[in-house]
């Protein structure tokens, strides 16, 4: 509504003074909008695994993408990389259990099975905690774990779980809140930070996204490539 009424308003003023010569106020200039560093770099698909602590070689620091299904991460994937396809985008989440490894020159992004499926049964969700919990406490070349939410609901009891997990293992780990074009400007900040008090995380810990608008994006390339580099 708003922005429809200043785009008239800036048509208007342009029809009737014409080119203007000079009528036009020189700009104050703006910070260069941010740049996706994964952009610009090489990446490959190096396999799917099994096993929490499969060997990749060669060893390189890595980047775990983890999220409950449904959650966005595959779209993600694909935004941050630049590369539509790249990650699977599934309609009939939750059905994998495998680890899937990106090679980028100088780490490795580890996509993790999402969790919270609705049909999957006691059995399966026990595997699925065991997983988890080896791969988060037992892989010496983790370097940080990127945790994503959809920043329209509150965390759930899955989410709840895999907080504790994260927890106990120490690491590193920056919430990625997805979907964030689902809600108004002003709604995004204020789930965010509703978000990071109910998950006891420090405001420059969560960073706002959206696949589909491209928001945020740059901001977590750069940060992953940086944990990535971190001595
Ligand atoms: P995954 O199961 O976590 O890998 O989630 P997907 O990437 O497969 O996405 C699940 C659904 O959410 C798909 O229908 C996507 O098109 C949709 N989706 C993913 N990211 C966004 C986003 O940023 N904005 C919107 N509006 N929809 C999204």
């Amino acid at each position: 509504m708003r922005a429809g009424r200043e785009g008239a308003g800036a048509q208007g003023r342009g029809e009737k003074g014409g080119d203007g010569g000079g009528a036009h106020l020189p700009p104050f200039g703006r910070p260069d909008p941010p740049v996706n560093p994964l952009l610009a770099l090489p990446i490959e698909f190096v396999g799917s695994f099994p096993d929490p602590l499969v060997r990749l070689d060669p060893p390189l620091p890595e980047v775990a993408l983890i999220g409950r299904s449904n959650v966005g991460k595959s779209s993600l994937v694909n935004a941050l990389v630049g590369r539509p396809g790249l990650a699977r985008v599934s309609g009939t989440p939750g059905k994998t259990t495998l680890l899937n490894a990106f090679r980028l020159p100088s780490l490795y992004l580890v996509d993790l099975p999402g969790y919270g499926f609705a049909r999957a049964g006691k059995a399966a969700r026990a595997g699925y905690r065991r997983l988890i919990m080896r791969y988060l406490g037992e892989r010496s070349t983790l370097a940080g774990v990127v945790w994503l939410l959809d920043v329209r609901h509150p965390p759930s009891r899955d989410d709840g779980e895999i907080q504790e997990l994260l927890i106990a293992s120490g690491r590193p780990v920056l919430a990625v809140l997805t979907k964030a074009d689902k809600l108004t400007r002003s709604a995004r900040a204020v789930r965010a930070r509703e978000l990071a008090s109910a998950l006891g995380l420090r405001d420059d810990q969560v960073q706002l996204t959206s696949s589909s608008s491209g928001q945020g994006i740059a901001e977590l390339g750069q940060s992953i490539l940086a944990i990535g580099e971190r001595p």
